[in-house]
């Protein structure tokens, strides 16, 4: 019955998710109607729900018709006591048999102290204060589970990968801090693959590889970063595959991160292969709320306070990294130490943020603010200078005039020059019109919160 689900299902999703999501689901009971399947951990469980519940009824529908139910169980082999999932009728974890527990390390001699490990983990960077979105869900809360139960096999490795500055490093010390803090007995360490390259290669000077590799293997729980850095190391790959596969048997957790996808990853086949044994995860640039989020939880630990506008410029305009918001934003801090106690404005922001992104928004100019209204009500921007009486055109015009006048040192005069030869006394009713529909009609209010916003920041 499940094998013909999996068919169905095998056409419904790509290739990857269905070897990710699909692939390691067993079997367990079938009872009348009811199918249940095993999954690896919770996180599959609610990965499934949340994401191809269609696809599992279809398929269900399909094999077992319309009475047919699912059930879930979690592999009870985990550490971790997984509550029982509340599907359709929730049913508890029961227990199947097989699955030995793994020997214990071959390398550790029993009644000998292990090596103290120093784990390199920065505690700065924890979950708690990773802000989570659409662009890292999956990354952070398969980290999260790994944390939860290390060597937890479903996630063995796990592989973390995207652009630079998207927060890899911090979900990774994240995972270290977690488990330091909650399985204090495991030996937790933190590497970069350069490191490791470098220690590898003073240890081939000295003829204390084997040294090296031996205390590597007393490790619970490996966090290797930029593994992109493997690339055009052999010998480096060599090891590691070694450790990579004495560890792994072992249960130990290995967590990496690659600044791309592994299968774009240059390395040895054999060592390529393996890293996908487990789940590989992607981190993307957040949406502009998440920014907002990430900038504001980050500005909350500096003490200065910056206003949402200033917030939202900066977030607009820095689009593909992570670390640039924070160098923004300790750029702010230090201006603002050196003018004293100047509140952060937009002017500011505007002049910090020219050195790390190179186009920000020009001036605000009269033909700026003419096209921004134009667009928002859907009108040529000729329009706003012709002699059109229709009620629609006349507001917008009114409220260019009133904008122009409240961003631009124009005059009057020259305002009504620039709306089609009208003379000052118009431009000076339109300004008062619009001021007045300000206190009266919210529409209009909004109106004008949008249209300055988006003159402000494009
Ligand atoms: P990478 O290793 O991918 O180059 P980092 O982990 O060094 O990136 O992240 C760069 C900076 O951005 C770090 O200071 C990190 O704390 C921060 N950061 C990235 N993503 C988030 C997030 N979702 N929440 C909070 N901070 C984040
Ligand atoms: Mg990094």
């Amino acid at each position: 019955i499940w094998n013909n689900c999996l068919q169905t299902i095998r056409q419904n999703v790509d290739p990857q998710s269905f070897q990710t999501w699909f692939a390691p689901i067993r079997p367990v009971a079938l009872e009348s109607n009811e199918l249940t399947i095993q999954v690896p951990h919770r996180l599959f469980y609610e990965w499934l729900e949340e994401h191809y519940i269609d696809v599992l009824k279809t398929s269900l529908n399909q094999a077992l018709g319309t009475s047919g139910r699912l059930q879930y169980r979690i592999n009870p082999n985990r550490q971790e006591k997984a509550a029982s999932p509340s599907t359709k009728n929730g049913k508890s974890n029961g227990s199947i048999p097989g699955h030995q527990p793994a020997p214990g390390n071959p390398f550790v001699i029993p009644g000998v102290k292990r090596p103290r490990i120093p784990s390199n983990l920065d505690t700065r960077y924890t979950f708690d204060n990773f802000i989570e979105g659409d662009c890292n869900s999956l990354a952070r809360n398969a980290a999260k589970a790994v944390a939860d139960n290390p060597g937890n096999t479903a996630f063995n490795p796990l592989v973390i990968h995207g652009n630079v500055g998207l927060g890899k490093t911090h979900l990774l010390q994240a995972v270290g801090n977690y488990i330091s803090n909650k399985f204090p007995e495991k030996a937790v360490l933190y590497v970069s693959t350069d490191t490791f390259t470098n220690q590898l290669v003073s240890s081939i000077g000295s003829n204390t590889t084997n040294d090296l590799v031996n205390w590597y293997q007393n490790v619970d729980v490996l966090l290797v970063d930029d593994i992109q850095q493997l690339v055009k190391r052999k010998k480096t790959q060599d090891v590691f595959f070694n450790l990579f596969n004495v560890l792994r048997q072992n249960n130990k957790a290995v967590v990496m991160t690659c600044d791309r996808p592994i299968i774009e990853l240059d390395i040895e086949e054999r060592l390529r292969s393996r890293f996908q044994w487990g789940l590989s995860a992607d981190l993307s640039m957040p949406a502009l709320e998440t920014r907002m989020a990430i900038l504001n939880s980050k500005a909350l630990s500096t003490e200065v306070d910056i206003p949402a506008e200033v917030a939202e410029f900066i977030c607009f305009h820095i689009q593909h990294n992570i670390r640039q918001l924070e160098g923004v934003l300790n750029n702010l801090v230090l201006h603002k130490g050196v003018r004293g106690d100047d509140s952060i404005d937009l002017k500011l922001a505007k002049e910090v943020l020219k050195n790390f992104v190179s186009e920000i928004n020009k001036e605000v100019t009269p033909d700026v603010i003419q096209r921004t209204v134009a667009d928002y009500y859907d009108l040529e921007v000729e329009k706003l200078a012709s002699s059109t009486r229709r009620r629609h055109v006349v507001l917008a015009r009114q409220i260019s005039m009133f904008l122009v006048k409240e961003y631009t040192d124009q005059s009057l005069k020259a305002i009504g020059r620039m709306f089609g030869g009208r003379d000052h006394s118009t431009v000076l009713y339109s300004i008062k019109t619009v001021r007045d529909l300000m206190e009266t009609n919210d529409e209009i209010k909004k109106a004008l919160g949008e249209l300055e916003r988006k003159i402000r920041i494009g």
